[in-house]
């Protein structure tokens, strides 16, 4: 858009301008309709002419998803776009004509110091309840030179952070190499001057590469940090949930991890009320989440989503009272594993990188925390710290999902 003449602001809060495009997720029922009431606010925004807002479009993969459907539910939608149709936005703004806006540089939506850097699109692992796969398509790793230029140009920009994101890093580089080919590219990625942290997001545990922990324990701007969703722990619910692993194996897997890199802070998501599910099966997931002690824990509740296997073969037959009332367990039990977890830093030194500040309060993360879904760290009464720099910080209390500190 900005090729094509267009002045492009990200505000997700109180977005002023008079063209607006929201970008959408659709995977699961609560993004869904995260997504919904963020177009229905708008619809209602433009509807009411109170505000500067004409023209309103939606892209991503809900609309993806649900092209068909959704222009006749909220029609002050001026047009819907697919996940990767950026040029039909600009076609529809320009009344149709194609501008040959061909080269495409990235706009850094994130503060400055850190980025995301995306390896592959798509996902061909087809598990029982995703609708991944039928949105994005199949694996396509981008080519490993293209990525290293990439990082390099953040690099240039003032980007310190690399957040490496995949929806399966596992698989990198197997459709255009014929072999994994994710360590060979964090190697690189580490090779080049100024990145400071790279952080890897959402690796799939079979077929793991576990060369990679080798190149995460060798160097030290690979943050000791992964993200693995494993999604559950009994054989019977892997398989249902087509995982292609069972208890033992991804037992194994997450020891082999933790003795390779040594400290390193795992993030990992579950699910409960998936089809199947058995009061034995949550039982069993409680016990194992208190032993495994992840650093970080997510869980959703399952949805039916039109098309996936799940859906297709199995009813869902967990009442949402019970999937609601399982999460809240789950999630309970996580909080005191976090609190004891980050009771254990205070008094210990660690580099934390100052995202921001907010009145008197400088925020900040550890090599632990992924920008927005990890803890932070405030730091009070500090002198003037500039945002984008590291410093290490003594941490004085922890909370369950903060910690505070001074700089040293
Ligand atoms: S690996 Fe992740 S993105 Fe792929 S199908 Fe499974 S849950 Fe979906």
């Amino acid at each position: 858009m900005e090729d094509a003449g267009y002045v492009c602001h990200f505000d997700p809060e109180q977005p002023k301008a008079p063209i607006l495009v929201i970008n959408t997720c659709g995977f699961i029922g609560d993004a869904k309709e995260e997504s919904i009431n963020t177009i229905l606010a708008n619809a209602l925004r433009k509807k009411a002419k109170t505000h500067r807002l004409e023209r309103l479009y939606v892209m991503g993969c809900l609309s993806e998803r649900y092209k068909k459907e959704l222009p006749d539910e909220i029609p002050e939608v001026d047009g819907w776009f697919g996940k990767f149709d950026y040029m039909g936005i600009i076609e529809e703004l320009e009344n149709g004509e194609d501008l040959g806006c061909q080269s495409i540089e990235r706009h850094i939506t994130t503060p400055s110091h850190y980025a995301y850097l995306k390896i592959s699109e798509g996902c061909n692992r087809m598990c029982s309840y995703c609708a991944i796969p039928l949105i994005t398509g199949r694996h396509v790793s981008r080519p490993m030179e293209e990525l290293i230029r990439e990082a390099e140009w953040l690099r240039d920009q003032g980007v310190k952070e690399l957040n490496v994101i995949a929806q399966d890093l596992s698989s990198y580089g197997l459709d255009l190499y014929k072999e994994h080919k994710l360590p060979e590219l964090v190697e690189r990625l580490a090779g080049i001057e100024g990145i400071r942290w790279i952080r890897l997001h959402y690796a799939y545990p079979t077929d793991f590469p576990e060369e990679l922990l080798d190149v995460m324990a060798r160097h030290d701007n690979v943050c000791k940090y992964l993200d693995i969703a494993l999604q559950h722990c009994t054989t019977h619910m892997l398989k249902k949930m087509r995982r292609h692993i069972n208890r033992e194996e991804q037992d194994a897997l997450i020891k082999r991890i933790r003795e390779r890199v040594p400290g390193i802070c795992l993030r990992t998501t579950l699910m409960v009320g998936h089809p199947g599910e058995t009061e034995e099966d949550f039982e069993e997931l409680k016990h194992w989440v208190r032993e495994m002690r992840f650093d970080r824990m997510g869980a959703f509740a399952y949805s039916d989503e039109e098309g996936t296997y799940a859906s297709r073969h199995y009813p869902d037959d967990i009442s949402d009272e019970v999937k609601q009332r399982r999460l809240s367990e789950l999630m309970a039990i996580q909080q005191d594993i976090s609190a004891e977890l980050m009771a254990e830093k205070v008094g210990k030194k660690l580099e934390v990188v100052i995202d921001r500040k907010e009145d008197d309060l400088w925020i900040g993360r550890t090599e632990f925390d992924s920008p927005e879904v990890d803890c932070e760290v405030l730091i009070e009464d500090a002198k003037e710290l500039q945002i984008g720099e590291f410093y290490t910080v003594i941490i004085t209390k922890a909370e369950e999902f903060d910690l505070h500190g001074k700089v040293c």
